[in-house]
């Protein structure tokens, strides 16, 4: 490696997962350069959170990062840790800080099926985690109330919007958002369907919600007019917009095989419908940030596993899925290699990608979790150790095949 990736460790059973990965299946094939981030709860409490502030200025300046899952303290976990306070979750700090969009996608393999059967391709959601019902103003009301939107300008000018006659009690809400963060939204959605060479595809009811849809639709629009269709054209790769209703029925009868820009609420529920129904486990998802400069990070969707980590503690055998940790390096290390012209890298990323894929497909070696939702259903389970060995000892035999390892 000629320049490194920012590496951010983290906390209980995926940090353990983590240091097991690379000793077993990074370490000894790979010259690994990394900047190290230690974003364990309690280095972020002594530094005052400062430390995942440096992470993330770090993944500027590399461009490349990859993290580890962390706790985010509530109570529970600041009494646990005795922590100074409830700092807030290290994602979204480097979210806001790198202006980045999380994109993800599920992890196939040929003995989850998909819920449904015309799904052969991965489809990969893109949400806006920015304002809407997240951010809103809202409340209740009594019979006989009137209620009107009031907009005061910076000239001191003021605009009036009268909502309907209100036949008796109820409920209000005011929405918004910000075109700055809905054009972030679009490159980094644009850049990132171009990064893996797929279609785009953007759906609102901008039918209905004239203003406020509308504006998501041309902003969109003007995104890709101005900046990403004529390099959309020579890849072979279309930006389609749909209305949402169409675009969830044109969703399922697909065979998968694009990028979904959702808007705040729809990403977050088609994240977890459009997961559950592709392969039942956090743990065979990938879940990558991008933002409009290019600036890219990759993490396992899932979190900590606290459960698994005090069965780990007290010295039992855990079958945790590290599938998601290696892919957060594959992914990370692909980068790197894509941005450095490294084609050797780039080879490795993608033979460890497969040799994993090989473990549960033919190999039929599995943790508890894929086993869970296997078809056919299998017994074999092992714990994360043993399924890492495996892994392995694909990968050897694939580094050997490739020339990359000596036998
Ligand atoms: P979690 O760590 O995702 O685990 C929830 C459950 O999902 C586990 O108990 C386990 O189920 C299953 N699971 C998750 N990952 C798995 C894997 N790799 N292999 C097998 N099973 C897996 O969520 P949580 O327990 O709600 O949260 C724990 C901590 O993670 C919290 O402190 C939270 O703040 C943090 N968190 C961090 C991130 C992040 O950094 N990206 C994201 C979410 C949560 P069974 O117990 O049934 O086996
Ligand atoms: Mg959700």
């Amino acid at each position: 490696m000629t320049n490194p990736i920012v590496e951010i460790d983290g906390d209980e059973m995926t940090r353990i997962m983590w240091a097991w990965v690379k000793e077993e299946l990074l370490l000894p094939y790979v010259d690994l350069k990394t900047e190290y981030y230690d974003l364990h709860v309690k280095k972020r409490d002594e530094t005052n959170d400062q430390i995942t502030i440096q992470a993330a200025e770090a993944i500027k300046r590399w461009k490349v990062g990859v993290k580890c899952a962390t706790i985010t303290p509530n109570a529970e976990r600041v009494k646990e840790y005795n922590l100074k306070k409830e700092w807030p979750s290290p994602n979204a700090t480097i979210r806001k800080i790198l202006d980045g969009t999380i994109f993800r996608a599920p992890i196939l393999v040929n003995n989850v099926k998909p819920a449904i059967r015309f799904w052969k391709k991965p489809i990969i959601i893109a949400r806006h985690a920015f304002g809407d019902i997240y951010d809103a103003v809202s409340a209740k009301f009594e019979e006989g109330s009137e209620a009107e939107l009031v907009i005061k300008k910076k000239d001191g000018n003021v605009n009036n919007y009268k909502f309907p006659k209100f036949n008796g009690s109820g409920i209000i809400e005011a929405k918004y958002n910000i075109d700055k963060s809905i054009m972030s939204f679009a490159r980094a959605s644009f850049s990132y369907a171009l990064m893996v060479k797929l279609d785009l595809w953007f759906a609102s009811k901008d039918t209905i919600s004239k203003v406020y849809d509308a504006r998501f639709k041309e902003i969109f629009n003007q995104v890709y007019e101005n900046e990403y269709k004529n390099i959309f054209e020579s890849n072979g790769i279309h930006y389609n917009y749909y209305l949402i209703d169409d675009a969830l029925a044109r969703a399922v009868r697909s065979e998968g095989g694009f990028v979904w820009a959702c808007k705040n609420y729809e990403g977050d529920v088609f994240s977890d419908f459009v997961s559950t129904a592709f392969v039942g486990t956090l743990a065979l998802m990938t879940s990558e940030l991008m933002s409009p400069e290019g600036y890219y990070e990759s993490e396992a969707a899932h979190g900590t596993v606290q459960r698994h980590y005090y069965r780990y503690l007290k010295g039992e055998k855990v079958s945790t899925n590290p599938t998601a940790i290696i892919f957060a390096w594959t992914r990370g290390l692909k980068r790197r290699a894509e941005l450095d012209g490294n084609q050797e890298l780039y080879k490795f990323s993608e033979l460890l990608e497969e040799s994993v894929k090989k473990t549960i497909e033919s190999d039929k070696i599995m943790t508890q979790d894929v086993a869970n939702v296997a078809d056919p259903p299998i017994n074999a389970v092992v714990d994360t150790q043993t399924f890492i060995k495996a892994v392995k000892k694909n990968l050897e035999n694939s580094l050997i095949k490739a020339g990359l390892l000596k036998a």
